[in-house]
């Protein structure tokens, strides 16, 4: 008798390097399907304690998960083979389609973060007792999870010491070719359309040209980026250099929405920069590129290790902070509305919050910014911002969002207060204002010495650089200097 397998496709919409496609490619005939889980549409609550709802998914991932798919739907159909695309949980999608075709075994890859483990033990529950088998497949990091020198459950909470243990004591695998396909089974349900915006109950996203990529969706743009930036461009060579800037496409890779949704494989990255390593120019910069893939890694080994405590307000380290509740405060509230529409009157500020809604990207200098500000000098809820940083975010994924959040919020992997001073970073990575210029149109006519202090300029500097506070930009939220008198 012949094999039926089905690959159920995640964050993991490629076929370079993927574990789960070669395993299922051994299978006589295969079938891959893609759902997009009404979950993670529209309003959910937080969960846990002092829990709140919000927006999980918005305008920019959808257009990007779109269009991953689609790209990833033609890829297979070029190999003769399909996709099947639901709009429907998928351990009920997975349970149809797998006793449609007699599905002996259900492939997939799995992800630490307990809701997306949740739906996996949802599919796997389905399945119990039942003729197919499930089978899960680990392909989103650096280093596989069973090469760790230690257990994950035992790996350091900081990341300088886990990066030594690691290079130290592991080697990153070889990435998989693309396998040969088998043909699709000849009972093969309907195919099924990719689900409109309007359908998932989202937004359409409006393209802004002042975006630093249009970030197109999928496994072709993704190795396109990879081609052009790291060998056409050459941009490697200067990588760390250039990393912290944030204005234009090539000052840093923009692979984060292509590894967050699986239409690139880290090991791949990594193989690309050995072999530019041994073509081009080995130095600190092209090393990098892999240090900060191992934050990545990082962060995905303590979700695991951690599970929902990461996500809770007093974090891993258990820290009880005063945090002001946006729900019950309402100047809380109006404070938050305001960091959200970057309305802050803290210019710095307000641009980066305005790129991200505008595009859902932002800088990793721009997030650190931003993050802090909420949570340092406001004193908000941290978990509200990384919400709101869920919803907007293109690359977003919750390892690393809430591992960065909580980091700068004093309540995740680090020991000391990560706060950042909004005024002097601002001097040192926008000297004379071009990025703040570019996403608050209202301070075009400010000169470099005021533009990240508005607030300082009188009444009649107002009227001459064509600005007038409380009415084309707000006044601070906040009173920047005091409020950092209020950090522990
Ligand atoms: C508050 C906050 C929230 C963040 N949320 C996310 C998120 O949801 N998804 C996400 O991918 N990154 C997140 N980051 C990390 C980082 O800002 C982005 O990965 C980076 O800006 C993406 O741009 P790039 O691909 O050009 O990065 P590059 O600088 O070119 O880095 C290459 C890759 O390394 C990884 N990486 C780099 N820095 C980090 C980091 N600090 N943590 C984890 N991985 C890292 C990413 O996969 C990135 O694509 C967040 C950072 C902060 C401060």
């Amino acid at each position: 008798m012949s094999d039926t397998d089905v690959l159920w496709l995640r964050r993991d919409l490629r076929l370079h390097d993927s574990p789960a496609l070669a395993a299922a490619a051994a299978a006589d005939e295969l079938l891959a399907v893609y759902c997009f889980d009404p979950r993670e549409y529209g309003d959910r609550p937080f969960g846990g304690r002092d829990s709140f709802r919000y927006r999980k998914t918005g305008a920019h991932r959808v257009r990007f998960r779109r269009e991953a798919v689609a790209d990833l739907r033609e890829r297979l159909r070029e190999r003769g083979g399909e996709l099947l695309v639901r709009h429907e949980r998928p351990e009920r999608a997975l349970r149809t389609v797998a006793d449609a075709v007699d599905a002996d075994t259900v492939h997939y890859h799995t992800r630490p973060s307990p809701e997306e483990m949740g739906v996996e033990e949802a599919v796997r529950e389905q399945f119990r007792n039942r003729p197919t088998a499930t089978e899960r497949h680990w392909g989103h990091t650096l280093y596989h999870v069973d090469d760790l020198p230690v257990r994950y459950t035992e790996i350091q909470d900081t990341y300088t010491p886990f990066r030594n243990t690691v290079e130290a004591g592991a080697e990153v695998r070889e990435p998989l070719e693309t396998p040969e396909l088998p043909p699709t089974p000849a009972t093969e349900p309907s195919p099924g359309e990719i689900p409109t915006p309007e359908t998932l109950g989202v937004e359409p996203a409006t393209p802004d040209d002042r975006g630093v990529h249009p970030f197109p969706g999928g496994e072709s743009a993704a190795l396109d980026r990879l081609e052009s930036w790291m060998w056409d461009g050459d941009n490697l060579r200067s990588y760390r250099d250039t990393r912290n800037g944030m204005v234009g496409p090539d000052y840093s890779s923009k692979f984060s929405p292509y590894l967050n949704e699986g239409c690139l494989s880290p090991r791949y990255v990594k193989r690309e920069v050995d072999r530019y390593e041994a073509e081009r120019v080995s130095n600190d910069d092209t090393y990098w590129l892999v240090f900060e893939l191992l934050w990545r890694d990082f962060f995905q080994f303590q979700v695991a290790k951690h599970g929902a405590t990461f996500f809770e307000r007093p974090g891993i380290r258990d820290r009880e902070i005063d945090w002001a509740d946006p729900e019950t405060d309402p100047k809380a509230a109006s404070q938050f509305r305001r960091w959200c529409e970057g309305a802050t009157g803290i210019p710095f500020v307000d641009a980066n919050m305005v790129e991200l809604n505008q595009t859902g990207y932002v800088s990793n200098r721009g997030r650190q910014i931003a993050a802090s500000f909420l949570a340092n000098n406001l004193r908000i809820d941290w978990r509200r911002g990384a919400a709101y940083f869920e919803r907007r975010l293109v690359d977003y994924d919750p390892a690393s969002n809430y591992g960065n959040w909580a980091y700068i919020a004093g309540v995740g992997n680090d020991s000391r207060n990560r706060h950042f001073d909004v005024s002097s970073q601002a001097e040192k990575y926008d000297p004379d204002g071009t990025f703040v210029r570019r996403w608050l149109p209202a301070l075009s006519d400010v000169p470099a010495d005021a533009v990240h202090e508005p607030w300082t300029l009188t009444p009649a500097q107002q009227r001459r650089h064509g600005v007038e506070l409380g009415i084309d930009y707000p006044e601070p939220v906040v009173d920047l200097e005091a409020s950092y008198e209020k950090l522990p």
